[in-house]
């Protein structure tokens, strides 16, 4: 997965099962806040409060790093007795990242990347199964999220780590690797091979997501019917519903001090990703660039402040809100009214006259999927 230069690999911390007993209980109450934030980057989303504290019931909560941030699942109090399992699906978060990671030499999509300009390189079937659906979402985005950014996504790593902007030769050799049409995908035999030299893969856009979707079918299948779960706050599944309630409410940070009514999700067998750069970043000549690249231009994308996807799976809901962010407001509309089951809150600059960001609500989501902005 993606990693900012300068952020150290992901430690396994061991897990931490909150429950409704002793000392704990404290810290129990202060994270059910109803209001589940999803970070976009334009300040901590940590930070805010929770907006008030009924809509959620009590939760328990199990958590674990990987992909260098926090995955956790919180749980109705009272489903803990499933603890078990829940670890288990968390720990399916470790084997993904192993799985995929570019910053591991012995992750199998770093031998694709090593390997398959010159040979056809068979990969595990869920990992083609996503490969193949990353193929189809660079087609439905026109190539604002696609998975062999990966040489563009290096050339910007590099730079940063040496503080400097690269060249426009740079760029254009970067860019000539970029393309799904230098990937083949075999189905019949579970082969990816690439028709030119310096392609890499890089699944930071849709990875995170694509463990949620995971994680999920596995809780699914130890009998879990409602669940929320989340990888660093920016991906989210939700799983069925809190008793009393019609879906797990989250809420979006909209990088201001949380004085004002921030943008609501009611989410229910729904998925949600947020993808900025206001938070991974790197100043040049006092301008930001963000580590979010427009593979069209090489650039880093800069059309909105954040955006919002809300999808069927959270794989998909991933790697939309990275297209999103690049494709900006209007090629956002148009793929949406496209794709029922697709909606986007876009965060567009600049304010308004009260110095509020302004969100748009792209799509009208109908129930149980409710959106209050
Ligand atoms: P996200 O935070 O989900 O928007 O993903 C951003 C990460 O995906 C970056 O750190 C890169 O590793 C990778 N990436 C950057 N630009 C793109 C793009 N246009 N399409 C797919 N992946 C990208
Ligand atoms: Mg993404």
């Amino acid at each position: 997965m993606e990693r900012d230069q300068g952020a150290r690999p992901s430690t396994h911390d061991p897990m931490i099962l909150t429950s409704t007993t002793g000392t704990r209980r404290q810290f129990l109450r202060r994270q059910v806040g109803p209001v589940f934030l999803a970070t976009f980057g334009l300040g901590p989303a940590e930070a805010a409060p929770p907006e008030d504290e009924s809509e959620c019931g009590e939760l328990v909560s199990l958590s674990r790093i990987a992909m260098a941030c926090r995955f956790e699942i919180l749980l109705p109090a009272g489903e803990e007795d499933a603890w078990e399992p829940v670890q288990e699906a968390l720990e399916l978060a470790d084997d993904l990242e192993r799985q995929m990671t570019v910053f591991r030499e012995d992750s199998e999509i770093s031998r694709v990347n090593r390997e398959a300009a010159h040979r056809p390189v068979a990969v595990e079937s869920r990992l083609f199964a996503l490969l193949d659906l990353a193929a189809r979402l660079a087609r439905e985005t026109a190539g604002a999220f696609d998975i062999t950014a990966g040489s563009l996504a290096r050339l910007w790593r590099s730079c940063r780590a040496q503080d400097r902007l690269p060249t426009t030769a740079e760029i254009k050799s970067a860019r000539a690797a970029v393309g799904m049409s230098w990937i083949r995908l075999d189905h019949e035999r579970r082969t990816v091979s690439f028709t030119s030299e310096n392609v890499a893969l890089d699944l930071g856009a849709i990875g995170k997501g694509y463990a949620l979707d995971r994680i999920c079918e596995s809780l699914r299948s130890a009998g879990v019917t409602a669940a929320l779960v989340h990888a660093g706050h920016s991906s989210i599944a939700a799983m069925g519903r809190p008793a009393r309630e019609q879906g797990w409410t989250v809420s979006i940070s909209d990088g201001t001090d949380g004085s004002r009514p921030r943008p609501r999700v009611r989410l229910r067998d729904h998925c949600m990703a947020t993808s900025g750069s206001a938070q991974r970043f790197r100043e040049v000549d006092g301008k930001r660039y963000g580590h979010i690249i427009d593979p069209r231009t090489g650039w880093p994308a800069e059309a909105v402040l954040s955006a919002t996807a809300i999808a069927p799976t959270a794989a998909e809901a991933d790697a939309l809100a990275t297209a999103f962010y690049i494709m900006g407001l209007e090629a956002t509309r148009a793929y949406c009214a496209k794709h029922p089951g697709v909606f986007a809150l876009m965060i567009v600059g600049p304010p308004d006259a009260q110095g509020a960001p302004r969100v748009v609500n792209v799509g009208s989501p109908d129930p149980p999927l409710e959106v209050t902005v």
